[in-house]
């Protein structure tokens, strides 16, 4: 073998015997909580109750949206044929814009949007663009790896702050003198669950001048009154708001859209190397997402979100029933549909996960570095799609895992 593949293998290998590789299970059927998978390895498929998607008002396999789709592909063809600024914004992409704009009105004065195919570019492109050499990123400490990835991309220097660490953050901001200051986090945080303190961030970005960029990726559709995420759960409204929300979690479909003011797109549009420089994603996505919004805003919505806040009652009040007494597992505070149950040890997070899995239940287990250590935990997510009774089958094999003895990891 040539010496370059070597150090390749030497590298997967080593993963290997931390238990660390990653492999991919194929999906047979439609992201549902019923859903047919063939793992690695395996021969044949396996019908699971999955409580890992992120598709947290079960839109992914709407009828109303594939239909939405083909009508979508009918009208545009597949492809968009270029790159937004050459020729592929069609006007599905245009109306798709206005439509989050809109959304995004009662929260940034001038709001308008743009739309990227993926959160990860749409991070990427928010970031390297405003964080040119003359600023400073300010980053939470949990961010999700796409705002990582666009920090490393920006020219700007970067700061980290503290989880949820305002005072700290105020005094980082006090002894900065860069012209441009960019806060950044996630509004919901993707392994907690728990929602950032974004009032008093805005208060903080209000105070020292600085952009507030927000990842709604987890609160968008779900969180506030008709789904418009995290800024109308909270009641916000600045100029200084700078929101990412993606397309391809409660929405059901794909890509994500930046909403802030029409200054900060325009620009966004002349200088994001992430939005100029790919072919837009095919126009029948942005013709399904038209749909997809309709439903979120409308009763269906309303519907699917009050089933989440449902499923999510009952797990929380099932799962505190069978904590075990010696505080050996917890459940931290989450109001939202990522719920992790801590259980401090990672070979107890992987035996915990083959009883499930061994019970047909998928409930991913996140061990460090992903999470700090002594944290390892069952990563749990409700959707509006599970009802009762499959939530109840995880309360009922959840208490048998935690009542288990575990060996400690050597
Ligand atoms: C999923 C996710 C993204 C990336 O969005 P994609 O559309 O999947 O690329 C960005 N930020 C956070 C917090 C996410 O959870």
């Amino acid at each position: 073998m040539p010496r370059l593949l070597e150090r390749l293998q030497d590298e997967i290998t080593a993963l290997d015997a931390q238990s660390l590789r990653r492999r991919r299970q194929i999906a047979e059927t439609a992201c549902a909580p019923a859903q047919s998978l063939t793992l690695a390895g395996a021969s044949a498929p396996r019908t699971m109750l999955g409580f890992s998607s992120n598709d947290y008002l079960g839109l992914a396999a709407h009828p109303a949206l594939a239909a939405a789709l083909a009508e979508g592909a009918a009208r545009y063809g597949t492809g968009s044929g270029g790159s937004h600024l050459i020729l592929g914004h069609s006007r599905a992409h245009a109306e798709l814009e206005e439509r989050l704009a809109g959304w995004m009105a009662p929260f940034i004065p001038e709001a308008q949007s743009l739309f990227f195919c993926t959160g990860y570019m749409a991070n990427l492109a928010v970031l390297s663009a405003l964080g040119g050499a003359e600023a400073v990123i300010f980053s939470e400490s949990l961010n999700h790896a796409s705002l990582i990835d666009g920090a490393r991309l920006a020219k700007a220097r970067v700061e980290r702050y503290p989880h949820c660490g305002v005072a700290a953050l105020d005094a980082q901001l006090g002894a900065c003198d860069a012209p441009v200051k960019l806060i950044v986090s996630d509004a919901v945080f993707s392994m907690d669950g728990n929602i950032a303190p974004v009032a008093e961030l805005l208060a903080l970005a209000e105070r020292h001048d600085a952009w507030l960029v927000l990842d709604d990726a987890h609160g968008f559709g779900v969180l506030g009154a008709t789904g418009r995420g995290v800024l109308q759960a909270m009641g916000l409204r600045s100029e200084r708001l700078v929101l990412v929300g993606t397309l391809g979690k409660a929405a059901g479909v794909s890509g994500a859209f930046v909403a802030a003011h029409r200054t900060v797109i325009d620009y966004l549009v002349q200088r994001a190397r992430p939005y100029i420089f790919t072919t837009a994603a095919p126009p029948a996505i942005a013709h399904a997402l038209l749909a997809s919004l309709t439903l979120i805003e409308g009763e269906e919505g309303d519907l699917r979100r009050a089933r989440l806040q449902a499923r999510i009652a009952q797990l929380r009040r099932g799962l505190e029933a069978i904590l075990p007494a010696d505080g050996s597992a917890w459940l931290p505070d989450s109001p939202t549909a990522i719920q992790p149950l801590v259980v401090g040890d990672n070979a107890r997070a992987m035996q915990a996960m083959a009883q499930l899995d061994a019970r047909g239940l998928r409930v991913g287990a996140i061990r460090p570095p992903t999470v700090p250590a002594g944290t390892a935990r069952l990563r749990i997510t409700l959707s509006a799609s599970h009802s009762e009774a499959d939530v109840a089958r995880l309360l009922d094999a959840s208490g048998d895992a935690l009542a288990r003895p575990w060996k400690e990891a050597a």
